[in-house]
């Protein structure tokens, strides 16, 4: 799309990092950018306009970037999924195998009640292991995740794979 063409603009790609043979994408320039940044947040709340969202989640630490703008264009509040040790109440949590190893999250008990219908956002769609972890967090607490929105896609990576169940939008697909 013409969205997807205008924002990849704004995307640096770093290869080897965290560790060789891997490309990072930093959206750094992109969020630094005041048009870039309010088009992507406009571009990707207007993906789920038709649906009635009660709350947009957002994961630690970029999820958090793009899902409080998000949360403010689609007239709900925000709820933070964190690293574990960072909440400072009542928790639940879950555990995640990565490629290497075992991550955690956590959510505060209270964030999402029962029969919520929930938003996730984050910046980046890998291979999906935390969107479906963060999927499954909320769907143990009694919510609907009617949608998942990314700002970019790693097509290759085939995280869709992962999450068939659920509406995946993303802005910028790299294939
Ligand atoms: P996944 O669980 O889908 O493999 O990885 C997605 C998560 O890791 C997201 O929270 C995202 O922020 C982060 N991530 C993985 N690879 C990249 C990348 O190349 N660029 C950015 N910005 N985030 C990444």
């Amino acid at each position: 799309s013409d969205l997807g063409a205008y924002l990849r603009r704004y995307i640096r790609d770093i290869p080897d990092y965290p560790t060789k043979g891997v490309v990072f994408r930093d959206l750094t320039p992109l969020f630094k950018d005041a048009t870039a940044f309010r088009s992507a947040i406009d571009g990707l709340s207007g993906r789920f306009r038709d649906l009635k969202i009660d709350a947009v989640v957002g994961v630690e630490a970029r999820g958090f970037i793009v899902g409080a703008p998000v949360a403010l264009a689609l007239g709900t509040g925000f709820v933070p999924i964190r690293k574990p040790g960072k909440l400072p109440w009542r928790k639940r949590s879950t555990s995640y195998k990565l490629e290497y190893g075992v991550e955690s999250m956590e959510i505060h008990e209270d964030a999402i009640s029962s029969g919520q219908k929930v938003l996730l956002v984050d910046d980046l769609l890998a291979t999906g292991g935390t969107a479906r972890a963060a999927a499954k967090l909320i769907e143990e607490m009694g919510g609907t995740v009617l949608g998942m929105g990314f700002i970019v896609e790693l097509v290759y990576l085939k995280g869709r794979d992962m999450l068939r169940d659920y509406r995946v939008e993303s802005l910028v697909r790299i294939e």
